[in-house]
């Protein structure tokens, strides 16, 4: 399938009906799977065989859209889990436990920033934060003898910084170590990590991939490309898993290696498998992907250079503006497009976020980007709320930021109302 044009693979890869089959990926909506004999069902119990058995593990519903999205990114593999939560959490915890250190951008997700500082702490493994902008010199001070992995996002949520990819997984790899990208703002359709050196990419699925707001969900997508035996940093992927029978999973599974133990270790014993019903309807958003994207990104851009004009503005980040600092990096990473969000400051902070929220009327005040609606966030009250000023100023959040996810409306209608609101401020 991959002989095609990503516009294609939208809408043909993981699925190939064959004669008289449903044209359309059905929903398997079934947690077991019938056996004739019960040697067959210890066979895929050990892994010995392909096949499904439970739907926490395998689902042909789930499997095909997993494929689809592997396809998309270029890579090897993917799982899909219940949500862009589980997949940040899986893609880390996969290799790393109790005693390890973790290297992430401090421009991340509030969600996946307390997610990092907080509960995998409590967990025993330990994060240094630094900044998306860092040095490759200051980056690489700051690896340690039980480093197992760099994570960051490739385009920011909600400071928009574009990731230099290249640099981080250069520093990553010289210290035998994968890089891990978050992808979901871009999505594959703008930017693909794993050309530019990532090892796994991780999405949250509830975005522009799913499109229209119906389910929350994500993805964890390996490259296959990094080689886990180079060192002895991975022990539970090169030594013996005795859980199953005593499996090497770079072995046995070569490529496959990182996405097999995520599914038999870590959806075995902690689950968040998402529902195939919400996976046909990943499937549906997954179709009209690029048409979705192209237009979020154009409309986004008129948005943006509009706003730019406006006196109540303080200032506006977009990647795709000439005045980003961020401009030369999204023409090597992102060169289509960014993605649909847009933030900006509001002359008069906390005051006039709120005025300006409460006057719009087509835009919806919703705690969600990247459904093709037009939505609007004030983060510091909100997804980032949890966080002390400290940690918000790390983040680069501050408390003048509104977040703008454009929809996929007609351009002048989301201006127009973006305009009488203001003028309210
Ligand atoms: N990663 C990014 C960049 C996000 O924006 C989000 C949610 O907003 C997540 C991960 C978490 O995803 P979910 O809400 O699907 O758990």
């Amino acid at each position: 399938m991959n002989k095609y044009h990503l516009n294609t693979n939208c809408l043909h890869a993981g699925y190939s009906p064959k004669n008289g089959e449903p044209r359309v990926l059905p929903i398997t909506q079934s947690t077991t799977f019938r056996y004739e004999s019960s040697e067959q069902m210890a066979k895929l119990f050990d892994l010995e065989e392909d096949g499904y058995f439970y739907t926490r593990l395998q689902n042909p519903t789930n499997d095909a859209v997993a494929a689809r999205i592997a396809a998309l990114e270029g890579g090897v593999g993917a799982v899909l889990t219940s949500s862009g939560q589980a997949s940040s959490f899986y893609s880390v915890f996969n290799i790393a436990s109790a005693g390890d250190h973790i290297i992430a951008s401090s421009a991340l997700y509030g969600g996946t920033y307390n997610l990092f500082s907080v509960t995998m702490k409590k967990l025993g493994i330990d994060f240094t934060f630094v900044s998306p902008d860092i040095s490759a010199d200051e980056l690489n001070s700051v690896f340690k003898s039980n480093t197992k992995a760099v994570f960051a996002e490739s385009l920011s949520n909600p400071t928009l910084i574009v990731l230099d990819i290249e640099k981080f997984a250069a520093c990553a790899h010289a210290h035998g170590v994968p890089l891990i990208v978050d992808n979901t703002f871009p999505t594959p359709v703008n930017c693909r990590p794993f050309e530019f050196g990532a090892d796994i990419v991780v999405h949250s699925t509830t975005k522009y991939m799913d499109g229209h707001a119906t389910s929350v969900g994500g993805a964890v997508v390996d490259s296959g490309n990094f080689d886990w035996t180079q060192n002895d940093k991975f022990p539970g992927l090169t030594t013996p898993d005795e859980s199953y029978h005593g499996i090497t999973y770079t072995e046995r599974f070569g490529k496959g290696a990182y996405v097999t133990k995520l599914v038999a270790q870590l959806m075995r014993d902690l689950g968040s498998v998402p529902s195939p019903h919400n996976s046909f309807l990943l499937n549906i958003g997954l179709e009209t992907l690029p048409l979705r994207v192209e237009r979020h990104c154009e409309n986004a851009l008129a948005v943006a250079k509009w706003l730019e004009g406006n006196d109540k503005v303080s200032w506006v980040n977009y990647p795709g503006l000439e005045s980003s600092k961020y401009y030369a990096l999204h023409k090597k990473y992102m060169p289509n497009g960014t993605s649909g969000v847009i933030s900006f400051g509001i002359k008069g902070g906390r005051a006039a976020a709120t005025v300006f929220m409460d006057s719009l009327e087509l835009a919806s005040i919703a705690t969600h980007v990247a459904d093709c609606r037009t939505c609007v966030l004030y983060p510091a009250g909100t997804t980032h709320r949890q966080l002390t000023s400290e940690q918000l100023t790390e983040c680069g959040v501050p408390d003048d930021l509104l977040r703008l996810s454009v929809g996929i409306e007609y351009a002048d209608d989301i201006i127009s109302d973006i305009e009488q609101a203001l003028a309210k401020v």
